[in-house]
């Protein structure tokens, strides 16, 4: 393409919310085979609600949101607003913690009352030493409708499961169409569990899912994918995505998302949306169709 068509592009970018951070970017983008987009805060608005607390035999359940909200309250992941937000819907005083711990890509430790708390997915718990039998069917449902179930544990035993729903931005499941369309392969990639994010894909048409997946291994998935022969754009919002961003042959971060991910990346998407992606790739071939 020639500069004068590229400065066009990238003007043409900036109007419709596309930040274009270099030529290169908006050119390499015509190429691009595979998208891959983070579920929370990507595909969602990554505003996850409290849907349901259901407690362990013998545990008080505003005794579980509050330790669990009191914990939260040194997290910054977007799952941890959510139970806040629900023990002040219950108007419950939270207690100091003492210790806190951030487990990446599986949740929260801590000491509140000489007690040891933990909430977090299924890893954290079995890290915990505390398995959750009688809860499996409960967390098996909520998840089928797309919601994130976390677990607690308090000292060493399973406590309950806090259900999350992040609603999928209006915008999504067009896009993820009109992708498909432009002959896309789009592929879900998540940290969170397996039968969630099939859950939250069935929604949007998207057919391939890569589920479990911990914040230090996305980057890794980018990596095999490239490997394969495709020429990836990776589309995320969290910290945990930069490093992903960043291997990605075009980055792709969400103007609402953690600045670090707008730095690891190549184009930012001003309004969040996923129609931005749509938007970039036929920037991007009307760009390179000039110089034919
Ligand atoms: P995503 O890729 O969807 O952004 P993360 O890798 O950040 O997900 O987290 C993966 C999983 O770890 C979550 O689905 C949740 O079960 C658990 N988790 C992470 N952080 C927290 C937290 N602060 N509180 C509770 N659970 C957490
Ligand atoms: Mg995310």
């Amino acid at each position: 393409a020639t500069p004068m068509s590229i400065m066009v592009g990238v003007g043409k970018g900036a109007q419709a919310g596309v930040l274009i951070k270099n030529a290169e970017a908006l050119e390499r983008f015509a190429a691009v085979d595979t998208i891959v987009v983070d579920k929370t805060g990507t595909l969602t608005e990554g505003k996850p609600a409290l849907v349901a607390v259901e407690r362990a035999a013998g545990q008080d359940e505003n005794e579980l949101l509050t330790l669990t909200a009191s914990l939260e309250r040194s997290s910054a992941h977007p799952l941890a607003h959510a139970i806040i937000a629900g023990a002040e819907a219950r108007s419950l005083d939270l207690l100091p913690v003492d210790g806190f711990e951030s487990v990446s890509g599986k949740g929260v430790v801590g000491q509140i009352e000489g007690r040891r708390v933990a909430i977090g997915n299924a890893a954290l718990m079995q890290a915990e030493g505390a398995d959750q039998p009688d809860l499996a069917d409960a967390a098996g449902r909520y998840r089928d409708e797309g919601a994130t179930v976390m677990f607690a544990a308090i000292d060493g035993r399973f406590a309950g499961l806090a259900a999350v729903a992040d609603p999928i931005k209006p915008t999504t499941a067009r896009a993820v169409e009109l992708l498909h369309k432009e002959g896309l392969r789009v592929i879900m990639l998540t940290g969170d569990n397996r039968r969630t994010a099939e859950a939250v894909a069935r929604k949007l048409g998207i057919d391939e899912v890569i589920a479990d997946v911990l914040p230090q291994d996305k980057d890794a998935v980018i990596d095999r994918l490239k490997r394969e022969g495709r020429v990836v754009a990776m589309a995320g919002d969290g910290v945990n995505d930069a490093p992903a961003l960043a291997r990605a042959d075009i980055g792709i971060a969400m103007g609402t998302g953690a600045d670090v991910a707008m730095e690891s990346a190549g184009v930012t998407l001003v309004r969040g949306d996923l129609m931005g992606l749509v938007r970039a790739r036929r920037l991007s071939r009307g760009v390179t169709r000039n110089i034919r």
